[in-house]
């Protein structure tokens, strides 16, 4: 995310005084922003990736790892570089959730040169390494989705403990101290997410059943009454936001192309999370989960019983399926508009101000449909704003709908285009492997762009591919909705077939089928291309020097054995790793023991001391440029 603005929170009750106000003043802002920018054109490719890390500390003696609550210290040193020279550092580096947490993010974005894949790993290591010189002896970074013991007695250095009686969280398991302390922004969307609700939040994960596993799990439900015997109960937002991704930003040549990406990119996002699903362990117990996404979901879930239809509606105004977290529920371009079959929930009168302002059905929908929420921070410096050039409000509700995919307009006064940012996956333990599914998403991008792909299935099939991609191996096992003819659109109606709606739909539903990571990645003879084979073809008509083709290939490689089966998912590797643990009892429990040994040998793997053919293949041979090629670094734009 970026830079924090700081300032002076407002209470729930005075946030929510305010949230008609924010929502009138961010839509004006909005109409006045694309009144300026619609017509935008010529910019170029330019993309970023963000990666999350947690800080780790171990006690050697004791065979512990904790989380170590530094964030601050370790980013306000990691921060003087970009302080002392904005424009030349190699990276940025962002507060997150935890105190345990940090995002790193390349000094300036790359651009459409083929050549930029030579520098992604590097540019990765090259953060891992800042951030871990300013490190103890007795700590390093990981970048795992989830820490493995999150919430679990004692999981903090210096030790810190829950206040379940007071406080932001209320949690039985997750400290306010384990929240980010430099800024206030994270412990108050935390306490205004849970009064808004009109209660904690509760997050309940199936618990994985092995021979020996004792239910009720734990004792939670004695406590709550939203913790469900059989499941892992978690009551915090730091469950969720305290977990670490893999995020992609890309810049559009204009409008359109944007609206676009963001379309074609959203069937993408379940098959993407089932790819790199990373977090099997929660509060120490493996679950029948894979990733993170329901759990992040629930954990920022602010809806309160009305709105969950609990209750009939009085106070609020609509009863929203989703979390503000979740998968986006319409498409934005014209070629989109017959696949969104879900019932948009939306502000009608926002819609109206934003038609009556020319803007088209379908983007009015989306953000009509991003301002049924309240605003859940704000700062008192903010209330008050200039509409003709802050877009604060408009970011405001923009910024809490977490989403599969973001559309970005760009920020007022700067030579940024509209973006996209690409949210589904989990962030995995290696450079070699983040950079492998940066550099493969990016080239989906282009193909898409290049080949006028079309992925588009209904948005309903997309939701229905997001439950299945959390299921335990299902980059193996999992069958998803994908689309048969990537080359050809489905055509719209002729005028003469426009009362024909079931033609239509015939159409519709012809245009798709179940398929598996694998086909859907590397192609089923006769019936689909795949994925890595298109990219190989697009790649066979552009002119890659020699040094490029063998770290793109490289890449394309690793991810044609992932999703083969050939190697593991970080979820697959992770359970292994605990159920073949000396000290697992087939309980499902993951220990300190299990944790210490588990993260320790993820430490290893990142830093190449120890070598993992299971999660890499065999192959691997690891980039150390230190120095990014001069002609790279320019601005460039191929
Ligand atoms: P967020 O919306 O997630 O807070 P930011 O707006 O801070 O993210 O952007 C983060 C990502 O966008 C980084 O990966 C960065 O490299 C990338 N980025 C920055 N400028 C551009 C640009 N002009 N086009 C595309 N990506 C960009
Ligand atoms: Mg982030
Ligand atoms: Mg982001």
């Amino acid at each position: 995310m970026g830079l924090l603005s700081e300032g002076s929170p407002l209470t729930w009750e005075e946030t929510k005084k305010y949230s008609q106000h924010v929502r009138d003043h961010g839509i004006i802002q909005f109409i006045n922003l694309y009144k300026r920018l619609r017509d935008r054109q010529g910019d170029v490719l330019k993309w970023g990736d963000e990666v999350e890390y947690i800080i780790v500390k171990f006690d050697d003696e004791k065979k512990i790892a904790k989380v170590s609550l530094r964030a601050k210290e370790i980013l306000a040193k990691l921060n003087e570089k970009e302080q002392a020279d904005p424009l030349s550092c190699k990276s940025l580096w962002r507060p997150e959730y935890g105190a345990y947490m940090i995002e790193g993010t390349p000094g300036k974005p790359y651009g459409g040169l083929l050549a930029h894949f030579n520098i992604v790993e590097a540019n990765m290591k090259l953060r891992r390494e800042e951030a871990s010189q300013l490190l103890a002896d007795d700590e390093c970074i990981i970048s795992l989705t989830s820490f493995p013991r999150l919430g679990c007695e004692n999981f903090t250095d210096p030790p810190t403990y829950p206040t379940p009686e007071e406080g932001y969280t209320r949690s039985l398991f997750f400290p306010d101290d384990a929240i980010f302390p430099g800024h206030p922004r994270f412990k108050n969307l935390s306490r205004n997410i849970r009064q808004r609700r009109g209660e904690k939040v509760a997050i309940n994960i199936p618990i994985f059943r092995d021979k020996n596993t004792v239910i009720p799990v734990d004792d939670s439900y004695k406590y709550s009454k939203a913790a469900l015997p059989d499941h892992v109960y978690m009551d915090a937002m730091g469950f969720g936001m305290g977990c670490c991704c893999l995020q992609m930003t890309f810049q559009a040549c204009n409008i359109t192309e944007a609206r676009t990406l963001y379309d074609q990119l959203t069937p993408l996002c379940p098959i993407m999370l089932a790819f790199t699903a990373a977090s099997p362990v929660h509060r120490g117990f493996l679950t029948d989960v894979d990733c993170r996404w329901s759990i992040i979901a629930s954990s920022v879930d602010c809806r309160t019983e009305e709105e969950r239809g609990l209750k009939p509606l009085k106070e609020n105004k609509f009863v929203i399926k989703k979390s503000r977290y979740d998968s986006i529920d319409s498409y934005l371009s014209p070629q989109g508009e017959k696949f969104n079959d879900i019932p948009l929930i939306y502000d009608p009168d926002v819609y109206q101000k934003l038609r009556d302002n020319d803007i088209d059905h379908l983007l009015a929908l989306h953000i009509a449909h991003l301002f049924i929420r309240d605003s859940v921070s704000l700062f008192s410096e903010k209330i008050n704003q200039n509409d003709e050039e802050d877009t604060d409000h408009f970011e405001n509700i923009q910024s809490t709908n977490w989403q599969t995919m973001r559309f970005k307009p760009p920020p007022p006064n700067s030579t940024i285009g509209w973006r996209v940012e690409f949210r589904p996956c989990e962030v995995q333990v290696t450079d070699f492997e983040n950079a492998a599914i940066v550099c493969f998403v990016v080239l989906l991008t282009r193909v898409i762009l290049s080949y006028q792909l079309d992925f588009l299935i209904p948005i309903s099939k997309v939701d229905e591919n997001m439950v299945n991609a959390q299921k335990k191996n299902a980059c193996v096992e999992g069958r998803f909705w994908f689309r048969k003819d990537i080359t050809t659109q489905v055509s719209p109606p002729k005028a003469s077939e426009v009362c024909q709606t079931s033609k239509n739909e015939q159409d519709i539903c012809d245009s798709y089928a179940l398929m598996t990571v694998n086909e859907i990645i590397n192609g089923k003879e006769g019936e689909f291309p795949g994925l890595i084979p298109l990219i190989n073809n697009y790649l066979s008509g552009m002119d890659v020097d020699a040094d490029t083709h063998c770290t793109i290939q490289q890449y394309l490689k690793f991810i044609q054995r992932r999703a083969s089966g050939e190697i593991l998912t970080t979820a697959s590797w992770i359970r292994k790793f605990v159920v073949e643990h000396p000290e697992y009892k087939q309980d499902s429990k993951v220990t300190n023991r299990i944790n210490y040994d588990l993260l320790k040998t993820i430490d290893a793997v990142q830093s190449g001391k120890i070598q993992c053919p299971e999660l890499l293949g065999t192959s691997v041979i690891s980039k150390t440029r230190e120095n990014i090629p001069a002609a790279l670094t320019k601005e460039s734009c191929a």
